[in-house]
């Protein structure tokens, strides 16, 4: 509940000390003027939420100054409320069309002048929501998946009112969650947490039946099992997140100000649902179109393109900050042989999973590449060629023992690697760094494959 401010606008000055008085007690924020210069003055200056105007009062009436509110921008949006005397309530027509709201005859109970001001604020606070939920969701539009989720963390809980949220991305093919955000404190450290579906019941069937899942009494119903302590409430409920007709993932709600959701909260809180289901619908696709331009399709590493790009960035820093930096070439032996062995689609898979085996071996700052056919290169920033070539040894062991399947064959591979450094060429460009580790590897190669030269 957002408190109002009222402006009170009477030439009566006892009725004015009256309701200012009476407003007061039921918690408005009031202020008062004695004619209709006064009230566009405050109204401009105090900014109040609603104005109760009088309409005849000498010097300018309420009408005319209600009309001078409603032309200036600045004041515009601010709520009027006419007083008139009984007799004269059919000039109200003329009041209502100068963009007053309402009209309250005099004299008027309290009663109904209250419960007109309660109204009053129920729409004003759906107002406020409204604007809130427009602010919310250009807040969300972030192509940045972190961004999104730190505008997610900030304006959420406020936007809905509620004290715990999950969001939590649905995997189709692996039938797995897999949270992006939430703000419970026990699930702080949990980044990275993966839930199959059958696990968490309440999500599986909101991702069965598309529809939002609300529980009133979570202890006692199927879902509790082993769930509990994730609710501080006793109630629960799973909206899905849903995109065009695809269901993109599941936002659980916990824990509101009344303890349970009613009719307005719901249409905010589907409101939010489908915003926030947009705007992650957009940053994923955003991140996959970013990972694809970047990326090798058949091994999953980086691509040529981009190696070169990394090795740009990196050699500028190498540059800069009189580090050091080291290439790894690393190429299949008689790949050839495999391919007309045992068929192209099964040279594909020893590619990829050799792929997989190198970037096993790296740091998260190393860069491994597909350079060409079934040459791979990597770049591993700060490591000197004594340490490279540990790495690469690492590499050619773990290849040259491993079992690559193809049907119920085990096929065994070996790769040549050639390691540079790039100290000495520290005058030098980038190129004679991977010129380098290529002799190395054409070296590797002439002494009999299967090993690392460096
Ligand atoms: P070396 O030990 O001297 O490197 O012998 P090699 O047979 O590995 O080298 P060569 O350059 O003679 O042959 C590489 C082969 O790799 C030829 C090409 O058909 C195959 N190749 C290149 N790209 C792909 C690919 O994407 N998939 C498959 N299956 N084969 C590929
Ligand atoms: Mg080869
Ligand atoms: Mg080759």
């Amino acid at each position: 509940m957002i408190p109002i401010k009222i402006l009170l606008v009477d030439d009566e000055q006892d009725l004015l000390l009256n309701m200012e008085t009476a407003l007061k007690g039921e918690g408005y924020e009031v202020i008062t003027a004695e004619n209709g210069r006064e009230a566009i003055v405050l109204a401009r200056s105090a900014r109040p939420d609603l104005v109760i105007m009088d309409c005849m009062m000498p010097d300018m009436d309420g009408i005319t100054a209600c009309r001078h509110i409603k032309e200036d921008p600045v004041t515009a949006n601010i709520n009027v409320i006419f007083l008139t005397a009984k007799d004269m309530a059919g000039d109200m027509v003329e009041g209502l069309d100068s963009g007053a709201m309402d009209y309250i005859t005099k004299p008027f109970h309290y009663d109904a002048l209250f419960a007109r001001l309660r109204s009053f604020q129920r729409l004003y606070n759906y107002q406020k929501q409204l604007s809130a939920m427009v602010e919310f969701s250009s807040a969300i539009n972030q192509l940045d998946i972190q961004k999104l989720v730190a505008e997610l963390l900030a304006h959420l809980t406020s936007i809905i009112h509620v004290e715990l949220f999950s969001i939590f991305l649905y995997d189709e093919k692996l039938k797995q969650m897999a949270l992006i955000a939430s703000n419970h404190p026990y699930l702080a450290d949990t980044r990275e947490l993966v839930l199959e579906i059958d696990q968490t019941p309440l999500m599986r069937d909101v991702v069965e039946q598309k529809r939002v899942i609300h529980i009133t009494e979570f202890s006692k119903s199927a879902y509790s099992v082993g769930h509990r302590e994730k609710y501080r409430d006793d109630y629960a409920i799973g909206v899905p997140l849903i995109m065009g007709s695809r269901l993109i993932g599941v936002m659980n709600l916990n824990g509101n100000s009344h303890g349970f959701f009613n009719k307005p909260d719901f249409t905010f809180i589907m409101l939010a649902a489908e915003h926030i289901a947009s705007a992650i619908s957009n940053a994923l696709q955003y991140r996959r179109i970013q990972e694809m331009a970047v990326t090798d399709s058949l091994t999953g590493v980086f691509n040529r393109r981009h190696f070169f790009e990394q090795l740009a960035a990196e050699w500028e820093r190498f540059d800069r900050y009189n580090s050091i930096l080291s290439v790894i070439m690393a190429d299949i032996d008689f790949f050839k042989k495999i391919n007309d062995t045992w068929g192209h689609p099964c040279g594909d898979v020893v590619l990829a999973q050799t792929a997989k085996i190198l970037k096993s071996h790296l740091r998260k700052v190393d860069t491994v590449a597909r350079y060409g056919g079934e040459e791979f290169v990597i770049l591993l920033p700060e490591t000197s060629a004594e340490e490279a070539a540990l790495v690469a040894e690492r590499m050619r062991a773990d290849i040259a023992s491993h079992a690559f399947m193809w049907d119920e064959n085990r096929i065994s591979a070996t790769i040549s690697l050639g390691v540079a450094d790039a100290t000495e060429e520290r005058t030098t460009a980038s190129e004679f760094l991977l010129r380098n580790a290529d002799q190395k590897l054409y070296r590797a190669k002439e002494t009999g494959r299967n090993r690392v030269v460096r």
